[in-house]
Parts: structure tokens; sequence; C-alpha cells
């Protein structure tokens, strides 16, 4: 059985979920391209896809041949998948914000049962800062690109990456801590996820298990830029120091090792399928 696992390094100096969820969303993109799931790289193809939804509103029926009906199809099949990345890639924005994730797998196969290839990508949990807010600690993209370079150049995915994949399904599932999970308490109601069994991947699946690392360069007991921001509204808090926040953070980091403890498998009920140009070469729809 194939399996790799590889440490990816994150660079920023605090780890929030929002930062992780733009992470994941770079995998995904990054995965897309390098698996032949789209023909472009994820935002070439994004561009192209949306102009022509604008140049949609301003096509005339009347000039319909049959290569015009052709190319439109394709188009159709394009901006399908477009959509579905845009859901998806949302999905993790959401579940980063509100739910603990201890890790998630991008799964490709005709079946999320039948994946050929599996990439679990694991969250460093321990390291994730909820005293901060993304806004203020976005991870810089010179950084983020460079965790994504690290990771299509990875020495040991070159065999795996070298090999062809035709378009299939993508599929996305969650492991996320048990008791945080209540559909009924969440904030837009809409259920976007289906509990599922956990189950092992098939023998002849490549299974790469990514592990995040994060590289920070402070201290975050020593970070107070946002739980400042909070202290000050209120006068009375004025006399913190030092001490009391680095208890808090360690009571914080009691709670979350018992949080992580017990988890559950979820699967996004949305997948992506991946497009393939189909057709003769001379009809560029890429123009
Ligand atoms: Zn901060």
């Amino acid at each position: 059985m194939y399996c790799k696992h590889l440490n990816l390094n994150v660079e920023v100096d605090v780890l929030t979920t929002g930062a992780l969820a733009d992470i994941v969303s770079g995998i995904l993109e990054s995965l897309l391209f390098q698996r032949h799931q789209i023909p472009l790289v994820y935002k070439t193809y994004r561009y192209y896809v949306e102009k022509w939804s604008d140049e949609e509103n301003e096509l005339s029926d009347e000039k319909v041949t049959s290569t015009a009906q052709f190319l439109r199809r394709q188009k159709e099949n394009a901006t399908k998948t477009n959509s579905s990345i845009r859901a998806m890639k949302e999905l993790v924005r959401n579940a980063f914000n509100n739910k603990f994730i201890k890790s998630l797998r991008f799964l490709f196969g005709s079946t999320a049962y039948t994946p050929k290839e599996a990439y679990t990508i694991h969250i460093p949990t321990e390291a994730i800062s909820s005293n901060h807010s993304h806004e203020q600690h976005r991870i810089a993209i010179g950084k983020l690109n460079q965790t994504l370079l690290s990771f299509l150049t990875h020495p040991d995915l070159s065999t795996i990456f070298s090999s062809n994949l035709n378009p299939t399904n993508i599929y996305l599932e969650l492991e996320i801590a048990k008791q945080t999970v209540d559909l009924k308490t969440m904030s837009n109601a809409k259920v976007d996820m289906i509990a599922k069994e956990f189950y092992a991947l098939p023998a002849s699946c490549k299974d790469v298990q990514i592990h995040l690392l994060h590289k920070g360069n402070a201290s975050l007991t020593s970070l107070h830029c946002c739980k400042d921001l909070q202290v000050y509204k209120d006068f009375m808090d004025l006399h913190l120091e030092d001490n009391v926040t680095v208890d808090a953070d360690s009571d914080s980091n009691k709670c979350k090792n018992i949080l992580y403890k017990t988890t559950e498998w979820w699967e996004a009920d949305i997948y992506i399928r991946g497009f393939k140009e189909q057709g003769s070469k001379c009809l560029n729809m890429w123009s």
C-alpha cells in the first residue's frame, strides 16, 4: 500500500482557524490542477469561467451553430465544476469558523468509498489561537505560496504527482470534535454535512498524510494585540498582567486536549466533478 507522511510548515505569527481555512483551500486548489481535475491553474480557470458568465448575458440566440452549442455545453460543465469548487471552499471556511476540526481529507475517485487517491490534512489543533482574530493575522500570500510550493514539489510525492489521473470526483470528509457538533444550533440552519462512519482507505488507494506544523516567530503569550482591543473596552480590566493571560491560555489548552479526544467523521454534502475539455483542440474555449 502506498502511504506517505509529510510535514508542511505554516509560517504565520498567530495561527487562526481563518488562516487554516486559507491553507486547506490552497491545498485543494493546488491538487485540482496537479491531479488534472481542471485544465488550468485554479485562479486562471476561475477567471475564464467567471468571464463567460458575464458574456453569457450579452449572447444572442440567433447565431447558434452546432459548434457554438458544443462550446456552450463545455462551458456549462466547466462552470458547474467551478461552482462546486467555490461551494467546497466556502464549506471549509464555515466549518473552521464554527467547529473544531481535527483533520480532513480530500478523496479522489468515482465514489467516496472507492477513492484512488486520498489526501488527509492533520490540523495542529494545539497551536490554534482563539484569542486573536483572523483579520489581524492573515497569512501573507508569499508565505502561503511557500507552503503550497513545498507541498507540490515535495520529493516524496514525485511518484504520485507524475502519474496520470483521469477526471473523477473529489469528496471532502471532516473529523470534528464530538461535543461541538450540534446541527440544530448551527447559525445558518443549513445542514451541509452528513454524519458517516470512519472507514479505512481501500488497499489500492494512494494515501497521503499531510501534517501541518505551525512555525510562528512570536510566542503566543507575549502577543496582546487582539486581546488588548477587547480588554481596553473595559477599563476595569486594564490591570491585567501577563501571568493572567498565561493562565487563561494554559486552561484553554487543557480544554482543547479533552475536546479533541472524541471526534466523529462527517462528509460534505457537495462534491466536485473534475472537468476535462472534450473534442478537437482547435476549438479553443479559453479565450
Ligand atoms: Zn492578535
